[in-house]
């Protein structure tokens, strides 16, 4: 059954490339294959490997979904970092990819670059580096906590002066990033006089919606 011939008349039977293939075992693309209409060999022949090779290419990706939400999960800043959709502008993806982590894919939150020069939150690469060991989870190239560096200053600066939306109810002021932990400090000390004062009247302090503290 391994060997492959293809016949110019008839429909030809698909076998998998090898027995122990997982990809080419599954029996969905087995019936697939044999209901297909005859067509010319070449054509036929292309489509079995491009239809094998998607179907790896899925399985990859499929995998590196998977260890995305684990380390997601690992990280668990979902409630402490800003989301790339925070955004005032529209930048191009190639931009959004560069100034947020690669771990959790927040925008960057107190970045550090890693000798292989990639950059992750610094909570999130201790936390992944604790989690599944001393190397990069971008390129694998060995990384320890104290590789850790500061990325240079321009790169900074340029972080700092992104701007967000404030995600506040009420508020949704413009924001850069440089001054968006003051701008959400203001926040808390209103919420804080805030309840005081209703505490003071007697009645129950009102709740506020502060998603990110
Ligand atoms: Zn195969
Ligand atoms: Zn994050
Ligand atoms: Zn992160
Ligand atoms: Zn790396
Ligand atoms: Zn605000």
């Amino acid at each position: 059954p391994c060997e492959v011939y293809f016949p110019r008349k008839g429909t030809m039977e698909w076998h998998p490339h090898s027995m122990s293939c997982d990809v080419c075992g599954t029996s969905s693309h087995g019936i697939k294959r044999k209901k297909q209409a005859p067509s010319p060999q070449v054509g036929k022949k292309f489509r079995i490997i491009a239809d094998h090779a998607r179907k790896i290419q899925y399985a990859r990706s499929q995998k590196q979904v998977n260890s995305k939400s684990i380390m997601k999960k690992v990280t668990n800043c979902k409630k402490i970092h800003l989301s790339t959709k925070m955004l005032t502008v529209d930048y191009p993806v190639d931009f959004v990819k560069s100034i947020s982590c690669q771990i959790c894919e927040h925008i960057l939150a107190d970045p550090v670059e890693t000798t292989c020069k990639h950059l992750f939150c610094r909570l999130c690469i201790l936390k992944c580096l604790k989690a599944i060991g001393s190397y990069c989870p971008s390129c694998r190239y060995p990384c320890f906590p104290t590789d850790l560096v500061n990325p240079v200053r321009s790169f900074l600066s340029i972080l700092n002066t992104l701007v967000v939306r404030c995600p506040v109810k009420d508020c949704q002021e413009e924001v850069t990033l440089g001054k968006y932990s003051h701008h959400l400090s203001n926040h808390k000390e209103k919420k804080e006089k805030g309840t005081y004062m209703h505490v003071n009247k007697g009645g129950r302090p009102r709740q506020h919606l502060l998603s990110l503290t």
